[in-house]
């Protein structure tokens, strides 16, 4: 398994068969397409990305196993969308021929780091929350949601559109305010790990240290799950 740590292997199993106990096969085909997109796509990209921790994977796909739990499908769809998007705007973006820009305050900032946004990553983005909303809305099982008013395709496809693409937009704000971000003392290089030697030990210079790349992810699919479940119906 060469795009899963030991770790994230279990976590990967662990979130499969939440999923499969929540919604059976249909659950199951919605994961898959979120994450063999996503592991397609790096590829596509040729990003030599490092084999996903337990913690990258719950930060992805965590949310998603909790609301599965409860039989809320378009909640659980919800964070799929969101976490789709965000991997697909992060891929699709490294094409873009324009730097990319911050999205709180359009400063330009160099490719890869958190906050920043390209046209053509946006627009990427879009469409990984409207292939997984799309999914979503033709396998959404007719009863299984608890507590949720049944809606037809066409307003779960567009509900869970929009939880995808506001996890997306809180990932970026995320990311450009209060996501840690550090900078070695000796060459001002900056980094997102707290944990890198640079020249020395990085310093945090702006953000929280607690809130690094993985629990923004994890924020973004609570937000594409919170959005998803307020269209559908729940917490009324
Ligand atoms: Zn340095």
């Amino acid at each position: 398994m060469s795009w899963l740590t030991p770790g994230g292997l279990t976590a990967a199993l662990a979130v499969g068969a939440a999923v499969a106990w929540g919604f059976g096969w249909q659950g199951l085909v919605l994961l898959f397409a979120f994450f063999l997109s996503g592991s397609f796509l790096t590829q596509f990209a040729e990003r030599r990305a490092p084999r996903r921790t337990a913690r990258q994977v719950v930060a992805n796909g965590g949310v998603a196993a909790v609301a599965a739990l409860c039989g809320a499908w378009s909640v659980a769809a919800g964070a799929l969308a969101a976490a789709a998007a965000d991997t697909w705007a992060t891929e699709l973006g490294a094409f873009s021929p324009f730097a990319p820009r911050l999205i709180t305050t359009g400063a330009r900032v160099t490719r890869g780091a958190s906050g920043g946004i390209t046209a053509l990553g946006t627009a990427g983005g879009v469409a990984g929350a409207l292939v997984l909303a799309t999914l979503a809305a033709w396998l959404q099982p007719r009863g299984v949601a608890a507590g949720a008013v049944y809606h037809g395709r066409t307003r779960t496809l567009l509900v869970l559109t929009g939880a995808g693409v506001a996890g997306m937009l809180a990932d970026s704000v995320l990311g450009a305010t209060v996501q840690g971000k550090y900078e070695c003392p000796a060459c001002d290089a900056r980094f997102e790990r707290g944990n890198t030697v640079c020249h020395e030990a990085v310093r945090l210079t702006r953000g929280w240290r607690w809130l690094d790349n993985d629990a923004v992810n994890l924020a973004a699919t609570l937000v594409g799950a919170a959005v998803a479940g307020l269209g559908s119906g729940y917490w009324r």
